[in-house]
C-alpha cells in the first residue's frame, strides 16, 4: 500500500474507492473488497454522527430476514389462477448468499456472536375470508414442491393456529374463516447491529479511514473517467475535495440527489417517491412474552409491496418487542434526517414526465396514502384488531421507522413508472455505482453488492484469484441454488448452524 496523504479534516486525498453512506450496502461493499484486495484504500463519507442511524439501523426497518416464506407479495395469483412463485424463489436464493456471507464472517471471527443480530424466528403467513384461505392454500401446495419452501405448514384450525401463535385467535369467532402457513426457520434481524461490526471491521484495517458528519455535497467526472468527490463537514464553511477512480453511492435516501449531481447519462430520468413507515409497539410485556413469529398479512388495495402489514417479534440488543405495522405515510424527505425539500429539489427536466405519468398510473396509491395519513390510533388498531382481535388501544403506541424512495423510472409505453425493487444504476466505464430504491432490501444486500462487483469490476471479478477469493465469502455466489436441491441441502444447514440459526 502507497503511503496515505490525507485532508485537513483527516480523509484520505486519493483512495482507491469512496463509499457514500455509512449503512449496510456501503459496509458489505466495503468488507467484500477488503477481502478481495487488502491493499486497497476506502474512503467512507457518512453524513451523521455514526454509521447505521438511517434505515439500517434497527428501529428504522422491520428486521425481518426476507427469504419469501412468508410474503405474500411475492406470490401472485395469475390470470391463469396460478400461483407464480419465482419471485420468491430469486429472493430466497439472494437471502441464503447474505447468510452464507455472515457465516463467512462468523467464521473469520470477524462477527464474533452473531446471536447479536440474527435469531430464529417463524415465519408465517395469515389471512381470513373463504378466498384468501383458498389462495393461501394454494400457495401453500405451489412452494411445497421447491426444496426452498419444503418446511412449510398449512392450517386452517383454530386450535392449531392458537397452538402457533395464540394472540391470531384470541378473542375470535370459531366460524370465522381463517388460515396460516408456518415456516419454522424464518429469521429476525438487527441490521443496525451488523451493520456496526462489518464498519468496526473495516475502519481497523489499512487504508480505511471513516469520516463522519461529513457530506458529499457534489461529484464530477473528471477527463480520464476518475472523479472528483466534493465534501464537508458539518459546521465547516469550505468544501474539501478528494479524487478517486470508483465511487459507491451508498446513500439510502440520499442516493437520487447524488446520482443526479454526478451527471452520468445512465442516471438520467429517474425520480423517486417517499413512503415513511410507522409501527405500532405493544407495551405489555406479556404479550410480547405471548407471541414468537412474524405473521405476514394480505396488503389493502393500494397499498405498495412493503406495506404488507405485520405482527412481528423483534430483538434488538437482546430485548423482545412485538411490533405491527408498517403503516405508510407520506413525507416530502427522502431520509428521516432528511430535508422537506427532497422531493421538490429532484424533480428536474430529466425526470418530470415519468413522474407525472407514474403518479397519474398510481392513483390507487395516492388514495392509499391519504387514507393512511388520515388514520386515527383507533383506526389503526381496528386493522390490528384483523390480526389480534383483542388488542387494547391503550396497550400499543406508534413509533416511526426509516424513509423509503421508491424508484420512479422512465417507460418507453406508459412515459414513466413507479418501480418497488432495488435498482444498481452503474455508469458504463464502472467507475460509479449507485442503489436506488430499498425492497426486500438490507436481506438482499449481498446479492446487490455482488451486482456492483460485477458491472463495475468487471475484469477482476474473472480473475481466478478474484473467483477464488469470492467462493470463500460466499460458497454458491456462482451456482444456482434453486436449481441445485442437493448442493443446497448440503450448504444451507451448515450456514444456518455457523449463524445458530439451525433447529
Ligand atoms: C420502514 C422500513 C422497513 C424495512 N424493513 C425491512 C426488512 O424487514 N428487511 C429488510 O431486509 N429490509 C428492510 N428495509 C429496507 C432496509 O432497511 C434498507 O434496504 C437498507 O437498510 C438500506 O441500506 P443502505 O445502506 O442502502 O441505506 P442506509 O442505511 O439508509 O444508509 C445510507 C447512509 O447514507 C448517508 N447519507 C445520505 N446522504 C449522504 C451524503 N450526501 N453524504 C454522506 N452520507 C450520506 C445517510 O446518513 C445514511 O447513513 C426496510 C426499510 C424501511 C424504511
Amino acid at each position: 500500500m502507497n503511503s496515505i496523504e490525507l485532508t485537513e479534516n483527516g480523509l484520505i486525498k486519493n483512495p482507491d474507492v469512496v463509499l457514500i453512506g455509512g449503512g449496510i450496502m456501503s459496509a458489505t461493499l466495503g468488507v467484500m473488497l477488503k477481502k478481495l484486495n487488502p491493499e486497497m484504500t476506502i474512503q467512507i463519507v457518512e453524513l451523521l454522527s455514526s454509521v447505521a442511524l438511517e434505515s439500517s439501523h434497527a428501529w428504522n426497518n422491520a428486521g425481518t430476514g426476507h427469504a419469501a416464506l412468508c410474503e405474500l407479495n411475492y406470490t401472485p395469483l395469475n390470470e391463469n389462477g396460478e400461483i407464480e412463485i419465482d419471485k420468491a424463489i430469486k429472493i430466497n436464493e439472494e437471502f441464503e448468499l447474505s447468510k452464507q456471507f455472515w457465516a463467512f464472517l462468523t467464521e473469520e471471527g470477524v462477527i464474533e456472536n452473531p446471536s447479536d443480530f440474527i435469531r430464529r424466528v417463524p415465519h408465517m403467513s395469515f389471512v381470513n375470508g373463504e378466498e384468501n384461505v383458498d389462495y393461501l392454500k394454494k400457495r401453500f401446495e405451489a412452494m411445497q414442491g421447491h426444496h426452498f419452501f419444503d418446511d412449510m405448514e398449512f392450517t386452517s384450525d383454530h386450535d392449531k393456529i392458537s397452538e402457533w401463535t395464540p394472540l391470531l385467535d384470541k378473542g375470535r369467532n370459531d366460524s370465522e374463516k381463517i388460515a396460516v402457513t408456518r415456516v419454522q426457520n424464518g429469521t429476525d434481524i438487527d441490521f443496525g447491529s451488523l451493520t456496526k461490526v462489518l464498519f468496526n471491521y473495516l475502519v481497523s484495517l489499512p487504508g480505511v479511514e471513516l469520516s463522519t458528519e461529513t457530506a458529499v455535497r457534489d461529484l464530477d467526472e473528471e477527463k480520464d473517467g476518475s472523479w472528483e468527490v466534493k465534501v464537508k463537514k458539518v459546521g465547516d464553511f469550505f468544501s474539501e475535495k478528494i479524487h478517486t477512480p470508483f465511487v459507491f453511492i451508498g446513500a439510502g435516501g440520499g442516493s437520487l440527489k447524488l446520482l443526479q449531481k454526478s451527471d452520468i447519462k445512465e442516471g438520467r430520468g429517474f425520480g423517486g417517491f417517499p413512503v415513511s413507515g410507522q409501527f405500532l409497539v405493544c407495551k405489555n410485556e406479556d404479550l410480547v412474552n405471548e407471541h414468537s413469529a412474524k405473521v405476514y398479512g394480505k396488503a389493502a388495495v393500494g397499498a405498495p409491496p412493503m406495506s404488507v402489514p405485520h405482527l412481528d417479534t423483534r430483538v434488538i440488543q437482546g430485548k423482545k418487542s412485538l411490533l405491527f405495522g408498517p403503516y405508510a405515510g407520506f413525507s416530502p424527505k427522502f431520509l428521516k434526517r432528511g430535508s422537506m425539500l427532497d422531493l421538490l429539489s429532484t424533480v428536474s427536466l430529466d425526470n418530470i414526465k415519468p413522474m407525472i405519468a407514474a403518479g397519474l398510473a398510481n392513483m390507487s396509491l395516492t388514495e392509499y396514502l391519504y387514507q393512511e395519513v388520515m388514520n386515527s390510533h383507533v383506526d389503526r388498531m381496528d386493522i390490528l384488531r384483523e390480526f389480534f382481535p383483542d388488542a387494547k388501544d391503550d396497550e400499543w403506541e406508534l413509533v416511526t421507522a426509516g424513509q423509503r424512495v421508491q424508484i420512479i423510472k422512465k417507460d418507453e409505453v406508459k412515459g414513466g413508472k413507479l418501480q418497488f425493487g432495488t435498482e444498481v444504476v452503474a455508469s458504463a466505464n464502472g467507475s460509479m455505482a449507485a442503489l436506488l430504491g430499498a425492497s426486500p432490501g438490507a436481506s438482499t444486500s449481498v446479492a446487490v453488492i455482488l451486482e456492483v462487483l460485477d458491472r463495475c469490476f468487471t475484469e477482476q471479478m474473472q480473475t481466478s484469484d478474484w473467483k477464488e477469493k469470492m467462493k470463500k465469502m460466499v460458497q454458491t455466489y456462482d451456482v444456482t441454488l434453486s436449481e441445485n436441491k442437493d448442493l443446497y441441502e448440503e450448504v444451507n444447514p451448515k450456514v444456518n448452524q455457523t449463524l445458530g440459526i439451525q433447529a
